[in-house]
């Protein structure tokens, strides 16, 4: 009923999003069947009425008329029950991968997501030349250094896996502890969720499978239906599903996550594959918040405030990206990403997300509001890296290392979780 309500707003939102003709045929599938599903099981429903009706009297008397009537009753209702089913399958699964709306501030240009804030630097020149690039990338680096073993661990594991050894361990668990810090004097509650949901549940959060060129992007358990979740914003999102919250619940509801992530990285063969950028598991810790569509672009500012924080206090220089249409996702409204200068790769690099998901998800999980009217309506949802680990050791590493004394310069929010300034040879 939503889509048929904001028809227009869903037909902007696919042409915005560049994306091809056949989903606006969805979307018109939709608008024109929906009237015809609920005609035919009006229709249904009063012939099971009656039938319902028929019934009763049946057992007071045996009359025959009775009976034919029910007989043809049942003949009517076979071929309905077979067009409805047939029906709403294919307005379900079409509605479900409908992406969201979009926010008016989204750029469209794919080539332009919009820089909105430098951290730590002035312009991406000033970023690039202060941090000038290095004879070493972070792998090498973390290597020299025995703070990663990827040798090992493609022995083990396969490529794209690794061992974080000594202060490369004691590095991680400092970040994770330094976000949460962050996140729980911002009133976010702290939660360890499950790594394996159930297919359905990743599905409702707006993930695949598949990617849209069939790629695997998510480990599926063999005969199980069950996922290895991409995210904690998987099942932090499914701890409230099937929730009805009351008109005076206080929003928003924040929680921060900290789990492994999972991810099967498929068709990232070869790209961005060398050391720790892209690999099958990491350390996250997670945003999300529950909130009401009213609050949602406000709470959308705040994260990437928090996010913003987090990197000028780790001394990284990145920049803020309001991300275009084509680098949204289904399920979000409006993006931001951050990405830090690395100078070992010669590149940017994604370090956060942060996406207002609208009511995408709770739509899809059962999650609504009793609001102040009594009106039910779905809750927002947001969600927002705090710190995804492999990314920003790499950024650490790569802009913090001197050649010199070999020796790569800890962040001072991150010393009193190491209990040094500096990580030198293990
Ligand atoms: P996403 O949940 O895909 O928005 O990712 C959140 C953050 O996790 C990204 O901004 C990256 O910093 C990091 N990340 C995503 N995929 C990988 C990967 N395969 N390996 C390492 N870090 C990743």
């Amino acid at each position: 009923n939503g889509i048929i309500e904001n028809y227009s707003k869903y037909e902007e939102s696919i042409i915005r999003r560049q994306l091809p003709q056949e989903t606006l045929y969805d979307l018109k599938f939709i608008v024109e069947n929906r009237p015809k599903q609920l005609e035919i099981s009006q229709k249904m429903s009063v012939l099971k009425g009656e039938r319902n009706k028929l019934g009763e009297q049946m057992k007071k008397e045996r009359s025959p008329e009775i009976k034919d009537r029910l007989i043809s009753i049942k003949s009517e209702l076979k071929p309905l029950e077979s067009i409805a089913n047939e029906l709403t399958e294919k307005i379900y699964s079409k509605a479900e991968s409908l992406p969201n709306l979009l926010d008016e501030t989204v750029p469209v240009d794919p080539l332009k997501n919009d820089i909105v804030h430098f951290i730590n630097c002035t312009s991406e020149d000033d970023a690039m030349t202060k941090k000038p690039r290095t004879k070493y990338d972070h792998k090498e680096i973390g290597e020299k250094l025995k703070i990663m073993d990827f040798e090992t661990a493609s022995r083990i594991s396969g490529s794209s896996w690794y061992y974080l050894i000594g202060d490369g361990a004691l590095l991680e668990q400092a970040l994770v502890q330094y976000a949460l810090s962050k996140a729980r004097k911002r009133g976010y509650k702290m939660v360890v969720p499950p790594s394996i949901v159930r297919s359905e549940i990743v599905r409702a959060c707006g993930f695949r499978p598949q990617d849209q060129n069939n790629e695997k992007q998510i480990y599926e358990l063999v005969d199980e239906n069950r996922s290895l979740t991409g995210t904690a914003e998987i099942p932090l999102g499914a701890l409230h599903s099937s929730t009805v919250f009351d008109s005076v619940t206080n929003f928003p509801i924040k929680y921060v996550g900290v789990s492994r992530s999972y991810r099967a990285e498929a068709g990232a063969s070869g790209k961005d594959t060398k050391g720790l950028y892209r690999v099958h598991e990491f350390t996250k810790v997670e945003l999300f918040h529950f909130t009401t569509a009213s609050n949602g672009p406000s709470e959308l500012e705040e994260l990437k405030e928090l996010q913003i924080e987090v990197i000028t206090e780790l001394g990284l220089s990145a920049k803020v990206l309001n991300m275009a249409t084509s680098d949204l996702g289904a399920p979000a409204m409006k993006k931001y990403d951050i990405e830090a200068w690395m100078p070992g790769r010669g590149n940017w690099g994604e370090l956060t997300s942060s996406s207002n998901c609208g009511d995408f998800q709770s739509r899809r999980l059962g999650i609504r509001h009793h609001n102040k009217e009594q009106k039910m309506t779905h809750i927002h949802t947001l969600n927002g890296t705090c710190m995804a680990v492999p990314r920003v050791i790499i950024a650490l590493i790569e802009q913090n290392y001197d050649p010199e004394t070999e020796s790569i310069r800890i962040p001072e929010v991150l010393q009193p979780y190491m209990e040094k300034d500096s990580i030198t040879k293990n």
